[in-house]
């Protein structure tokens, strides 16, 4: 009778024991596909430098994947946090600039989806981050950079000086057959608009890694990887400046936005590129 009553109870145990298990299996599981970001596409190669989830508990860091660029979208600040696209010939065509600014109701439909119309009359430009000539393969791919998600808030001056000669001066990269890697964004307040749905950033950036030739992959970024990285203040008054007079290291923009770009990049080739202020022609 002892020995039988034993028995049992070790088999519940056991029995208990296994549930246990693959109660806890199922955990983890399931916490890693909450917490991985989805981050397969193309233009995330670099990393997802916020770390950003597509989950609507993650209001001001929620991540979008779009077959033309990625972005974290930040709801409160009615704008992106970060974009982040690829760039080669494939995706440079003839299409001409759609210009369908609109709103992106991909967004969750209980969050606020900034309007084109939001932005007139506030003295800010509809600026983009991946810009509408670095998508000219198909009528599609040009009119998803006209996404609002896709737009901020930038000064006529900064907008269409110094932004946009670096824009030019990447799609010469890419006549020249590189591959970039490019990922922009603004930080800092300067002010809201739009009835306080947008807020316009103080200073916007960008960063740049220019890969000789297409499909090579992260495995081909080295100490010797020229890497662009830009700091511009949201102001009027500097459309004739150079782009190349705002150049930064990424350790002074990691430090600024808090985010940790190229991490993609093994640690020590990182450091070296990310400490390294751009000086190329
Ligand atoms: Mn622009
Ligand atoms: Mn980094």
């Amino acid at each position: 009778m002892a020995l039988g009553t034993i028995a049992v109870s070790e088999r519940d145990m056991a029995k208990r024991g296994w549930i246990g298990l693959i109660l806890i299996l199922m955990l983890v599981v399931s916490c890693t596909l909450l917490k991985a970001p989805a981050g397969t596409s193309i233009h995330l190669m670099l990393g997802n430098p916020s770390n950003a989830i597509p989950s609507t508990g993650a209001p001001d860091n929620y991540l979008m994947e779009k077959p033309q660029y990625a972005l974290s979208y930040n709801s409160q600040k009615g704008r992106a946090n970060w974009v982040s696209w690829q760039l080669n010939r494939d995706w440079l065509g003839a299409v001409p600039r759609r210009n369908d600014f609109r709103p992106d109701f991909t967004l969750p439909e209980d969050w606020y989806r900034v309007t084109p119309v939001d932005y007139i009359n506030t003295g800010f430009d509809r600026g983009h981050l991946t810009p509408s000539a670095d998508r000219t393969a198909t009528p599609l791919d040009n009119s998803s950079t006209f996404l609002m998600t896709n737009i901020m808030p930038q000064t006529p001056d900064n907008n269409q000086g110094p932004w946009e000669e670096l824009e030019s001066y990447c799609r010469e990269l890419v006549k020249q057959r590189k591959e970039l890697y490019i990922i922009a964004g603004g930080y800092g307040k300067k002010k809201l608009i739009a009835g306080d749905r947008v807020e316009v950033p103080a200073r916007t950036w960008k960063i740049v890694v220019v890969l000789d030739r297409p499909g090579q992959g992260v495995d081909a970024i080295t100490d010797a990887t020229r890497v662009i990285a830009i700091d511009i203040p949201n102001n009027q008054g500097i459309r004739e400046r150079n782009w190349r007079s705002f150049r930064v290291s990424v350790d002074q923009l990691e430090t600024a936005t808090g985010y940790d770009f190229l991490s993609k990049v093994p640690e020590g080739v990182q450091q070296v590129l990310e400490s390294r202020v751009d000086q190329a022609g």
